[in-house]
């Protein structure tokens, strides 16, 4: 018997997440750009399709989430084979920890920004903000591997635009790490932020203790709130539409960044 005290709509979703097989959701966001959710709504990947097919994928999520973006190709229509593109925000293990299998099941390697590309190559985390305790703390105990080493093709510099579905603009916003990047696409007016914001239950900033310079962070975000986008997309949280940057520019001045 159902327990009469859950509704129909919250057994269809469990029946949904429990079934577990077939091709990974995708959440369109425009066409052609689609974003992945690899930890439910927290952890984000993303495709974008140019109109030849030619498909892009940006962030990889966790360790176990490499399996979960090949998936997620399936379920656009899409195959490993037509991946010509591997971006990277930056060189933190809920973002490139899936990169090593996404790397090999494509034949392909990764675009990072030049200040991050060590680390990706590495597979360590950029340092920690020694100004709190936590990242000290973590500082000391989180040394080493943080996540498999990522084939590095390219290094990726402020302003260029890549050739991603009409253009995507790079956007260095350092500070969560060295080479961390927000990426806008300008045809489509969507922003990726990366985890230059954070969108869990409300804007928010990533937390301190995972910045390189949390200061940092907080100043270079500033950028977001002068770029034109219609759809604010986040490597943390789901998508905000309607007025985006409206809602990004009173989060700033509310934290009195910008
Ligand atoms: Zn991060």
């Amino acid at each position: 018997m159902l327990p009469l005290t859950r509704s129909l709509p919250s057994l269809c979703r469990e029946e949904h997440l429990a079934s577990g097989h077939g091709p990974a959701p995708v959440v369109p966001l425009v066409p052609g750009i689609w974003r992945i959710p690899l930890l439910r709504d927290f952890v984000n990947g993303f495709i974008l399709r140019d109109d030849d097919g030619q498909v892009t994928l940006v962030d990889m999520g966790v360790k176990s989430s490499g399996p979960k973006v090949i998936a997620a190709l399936g379920a656009i229509g899409s195959a490993p084979s037509d991946v010509t593109r591997l971006v990277l925000t930056h060189a933190h293990p809920d973002h490139a920890g899936g990169a090593a299998h996404v790397a090999a099941r494509t034949g392909r390697s990764f675009d990072v920004h030049e200040d991050d590309a060590r680390f990706a190559r590495e597979g360590t985390s950029p340092p920690r903000d020694r100004s709190f305790l936590l990242g000290r703390l973590f500082d000391r105990v989180a040394g080493g591997q943080a996540f498999t080493p990522v084939p590095v093709e390219r290094e990726l510099t402020d302003g260029e635009v890549l050739p991603v579905a009409g253009g995507l603009r790079v956007v260095h916003t350092p500070g969560h790490s060295p080479g961390h990047i927000s990426l806008l696409h300008e045809d489509s007016r969507l922003l990726i932020t990366g985890d230059a914001i954070f969108n869990v239950r409300r804007l928010r900033w990533p937390i301190r203790a995972f910045c390189t310079d949390f200061a940092m962070t907080k100043r270079t975000a500033a950028v977001l709130g002068e770029l034109d986008y219609d759809v604010a997309a986040f490597t943390h949280g789901p998508e905000l539409r309607g007025n985006p940057r409206e809602a990004i520019r009173g989060f700033l001045a509310r934290e009195r960044v910008g």
